[in-house]
C-alpha cells in the first residue's frame, strides 16, 4: 500500500487476487522465491501525458492521458482505452492488472495493458471528439505497435473514437499495421467484435448453468448498464430464452417485467448509440417504470449481469440480490462487485463469475482481429462466433479445473485467478529476471 498511495481501486484489485491465490502460492514456493508477486504488482511502464485540444468555441482545453503497460510476458500489451472523468492512474492500473490475467485466460498471446483519459465525450460534438483523439495520438503513437502495444475501446471509447485514433496513427506512422482493435469493418475490423463481450458473457453463463444441469430459458435476467456490453448481453440473453427485465445508466434504471424483445432493444440502441440519449428517454418512449438512482438489483431475478462499471454492486446490493432469489451473478463489467458483495455471494451459495473470466470474450475477439489482420484475411461472422464460443467454453473449463474444491463445488473466482496467474508467472519465470 505504501508504494501505491491514494490508489484504492488498484489496491482493491491486487488484494482480491492475492488473497484468492495465496493458498495455491503457499503450496508452490517457487513463485515466492522468485519474487514473481512483487514483479507482477508493479506495471512495467506507466506513461502520463498532456493532451491539449481546441473546442468548437476556439478555447484551448487540457486533459490528462495515460497508458499503463502492465505485463508483456506472454505477448504485446493489450487492453482498451477509457475516456471518462473518473479515469485516474489507480483505475487504469487496476484495469491493466486484471487485463493481464484475463488475456492469459483466453490462451491467445496477449500481455496486459490499459489506458485512457479524464476527457468526457458526453456533450461533445463529433469534431471535438475527433480533435481530442488526434491530439492524444500525437503522443501515444510512439508507444504503440503491432508487436508492442495494441489498444482498443472501453467506456467512452467506441467505434467512432477508435476510428479517429486509428486514422491519426496511420498518418503519423506511415503504416497500416494493426495497432487498434475494434476498428470499423471497412478498415480491418472483425465481424462480431462489437458483440463479443456481451455474447461471450452469455456463452460463459450458459456453460455455468449447464454445469448445474440448467439453461437460461425462462429465467429472469437483470442487466445493468446500457452501453456496448449491456446491449449485446441483452441480445444474446433474449436469444437463449432469458427474460431481460432491466437496463440502466448512471442516472437510473428501467424495469420491464415483460422483458426485452428485439424491437425494444433496437429502440434502446437507437437512443443510446445514435441519439446519445439516456435510459430515461427509452423508459419514457416505451411507457416503462423508471427509477431515478435505482439499481437493477432491487427487482426479483434469477441471473444478474452487472455490465456498467467498477464497484457498482456493493454489499447491500448483494444482500438485496440474495433476498430477490438470484442464483448466478456473472460480471460483464470489470470489477463491478465490491469485495463485500463477493463475500456475500460465496456465503449464501450464489454462483459468481468474475469479469476476468466471464467478460474475456471482447479481448479474445480483439486477439482474433489481430490474427485476421496479420493474415490479411477476414473471417465470416459464423467463423468468428464459433471461435468465440470455443474460447469461452475453454475459459469455463479452466476455471472449473482450477476452482473445484474437495466437495465438488466450483469457485470461479479462485479458478480464474489461479489459472491466469500460473500462465503469466510461468512465462515470467522462463524469461528470467527482467
Ligand atoms: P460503454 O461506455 O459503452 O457503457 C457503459 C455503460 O455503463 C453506460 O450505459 C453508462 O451509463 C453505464 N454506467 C457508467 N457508470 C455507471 C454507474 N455508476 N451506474 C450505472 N451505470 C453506469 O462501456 P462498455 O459497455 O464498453 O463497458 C462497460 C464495462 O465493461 C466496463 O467496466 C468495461 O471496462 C467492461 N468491459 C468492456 C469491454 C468491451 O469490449 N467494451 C470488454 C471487457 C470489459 P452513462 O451513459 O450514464 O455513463
Amino acid at each position: 500500500a505504501s508504494n501505491n498511495p491514494n490508489q484504492p481501486e488498484y489496491l482493491q484489485a491486487v488484494t482480491e487476487v492475492v488473497a484468492s491465490i495465496w493458498p495455491f502460492i503457499e503450496k508452490n514456493p517457487k513463485y515466492i522465491e522468485s519474487g514473481i508477486l512483487e514483479r507482477l504488482v508493479e506495471p512495467e511502464r506507466l506513461i502520463q501525458f498532456r493532451v491539449s485540444w481546441v473546442d468548437d468555441q476556439g478555447k484551448v482545453n487540457v486533459n490528462r492521458a495515460y497508458r499503463v503497460q502492465h505485463n508483456s510476458a506472454i505477448g504485446p500489451y493489450k487492453g482498451g482505452m477509457r475516456f471518462h472523468p473518473s479515469v485516474t492512474p489507480s483505475v487504469l492500473k487496476f484495469l491493466a492488472f486484471e487485463q493481464t490475467f484475463k488475456n492469459a485466460l483466453t490462451t491467445l498471446p496477449m500481455g496486459g495493458g490499459k489506458g485512457g483519459s479524464d476527457f468526457d465525450p458526453k456533450g461533445k460534438s463529433d469534431n471535438e471528439v475527433m480533435r481530442f483523439c488526434q491530439a492524444l495520438m500525437f503522443e501515444l503513437h510512439r508507444h504503440l505497435g503491432a508487436d508492442t502495444d495494441v489498444p482498443a475501446g472501453d467506456i467512452g471509447v467506441g467505434a467512432r473514437e477508435v476510428g479517429f485514433m486509428t486514422g491519426m496513427m496511420k498518418k503519423l506512422s506511415n503504416s497500416a499495421e494493426c495497432v487498434f482493435t475494434g476498428k470499423g469493418l471497412s478498415f480491418g475490423g472483425s465481424l462480431i467484435r462489437p458483440e463479443a463481450t456481451g455474447y461471450g458473457l452469455l456463452y460463459f453463463v450458459e456453460a455455468m448453468l449447464k454445469e448445474q444441469g440448467q439453461t437460461l430459458a425462462g429465467k429472469r435476467v437483470g442487466v445493468s448498464g446500457s452501453g456496448n456490453v449491456a446491449q449485446y448481453a441483452i441480445e444474446k440473453a433474449m436469444h437463449m430464452g432469458g427474460r431481460v427485465i432491466t437496463a440502466s445508466d448512471s442516472s437510473g434504471t428501467v424495469y420491464d417485467p415483460e422483458g426485452f424483445i428485439p424491437e425494444k432493444l433496437a429502440c434502446l440502441m437507437e437512443i443510446k448509440n445514435v441519439k446519445r440519449g439516456r435510459v430515461a428517454d427509452y423508459a419514457h418512449q416505451m411507457g416503462l417504470t423508471y427509477s431515478e438512482d435505482g439499481k437493477p438489483w432491487q427487482y426479483e431475478m434469477d441471473v444478474a449481469l452487472p455490465c456498467a462499471t467498477q464497484n457498482e454492486l456493493d454489499g447491500n446490493d448483494a444482500e438485496m440480490l440474495a433476498g430477490n432469489g438470484v442464483m448466478l451473478v456473472a460480471e460483464g463489467a470489470n470489477m463491478p462487485s465490491t469485495a463485500d458483495a463477493v463475500a456475500i455471494f460465496n456465503n449464501v451459495g450464489i454462483l459468481y463469475a468474475p469479469g476476468k473470466a466471464s467478460n474475456a470474450g471482447g479481448v479474445a475477439t480483439s486477439g482474433l482481429e489481430m490474427s485476421q489482420n496479420a493474415l490479411r484475411l477476414g473471417w465470416s461472422r459464423e467463423e468468428v462466433d464459433q471461435r468465440l464460443q470455443d474460447i469461452m467454453c475453454r475459459i469455463h473449463h479452466t476455471c472449473v479445473e482450477y476452482g473445484r474444491d474437495e466437495t465438488g463445488k466450483v469457485n470461479y473466482e479462485q479458478g480464474a485467478n489461479i489459472a491466469g496467474f500460473v500462465k503469466v508467472a510461468d512465462a515470467m519465470l522462463a524469461q528470467g529476471v527482467c
